[in-house]
């Protein structure tokens, strides 16, 4: 069994000065491991209201976090929604197009400009997902506005479309007031 020595160094103060922010360093006594180094601030205020990160540099307010991580999942959920509106468009063009066989598939993506693969790893894409799901279609806005032009219903995609720029916009001014302080 191994045994460990553990020894606590402070860095620095806290923010509010009441109490430290220490580096915590294991080491094992066998050849193989290395050293686990960890970090705490040791101030329950500061440690509610901050999070230290794993090199033990930086300082984030946990409630300005919590708020630019949910804008980002709300970003994701909503251009989610659009790619799964887009993508039966794109199939339905696709198989107008009628192509025979794999090969055939791939050429055709490949000229429109929504798969960048090669054909041995749209074989291995396909054999996990449909057409649809290959694709990435962000790569031909031009594209994208043809199916649904042909396919779709363009109040719909409108809307989409408006949701994932506000969104956006929303997760990125959530980012921008994510406060952080060094902490030396
Ligand atoms: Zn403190």
């Amino acid at each position: 069994m191994s045994t460990a020595e553990r020894d606590h160094y402070k860095i620095a103060a806290c923010p509010c000065g009441q109490g430290d922010i220490t580096r915590h360093v294991t080491s094992w006594d066998n050849p193989w491991s290395g050293v686990d180094v960890s970090y705490s601030i040791d101030c329950a205020a500061c440690a509610s209201r901050w999070s230290i990160d794993s090199s033990g540099a930086t300082l984030t307010d946990r409630k300005s976090e919590v708020e630019s991580r949910r804008a980002w999942s709300v970003y994701i959920e909503t251009s989610k929604r659009l790619d799964e509106y887009l993508r039966p468009l794109a199939l339905r063009y696709v198989a107008g197009q009628d192509p025979r066989s794999k090969k055939a598939e791939h050429a055709l993506l490949t000229q429109l400009g929504i798969y960048r693969g090669s054909y041995q790893s749209y074989l291995k894409d396909r054999q996990r997902s449909p057409l649809q799901d290959v694709c990435r279609l962000s790569a031909n806005p031009e594209f994208t506005v043809k199916i649904v032009t042909t396919y779709g219903d363009a109040r719909e995609y409108k809307r989409l479309r408006n949701a994932l720029d506000q969104s956006e916009a929303e997760r990125d001014a959530a980012a921008s007031k994510v406060v952080r302080r060094s902490v030396r």
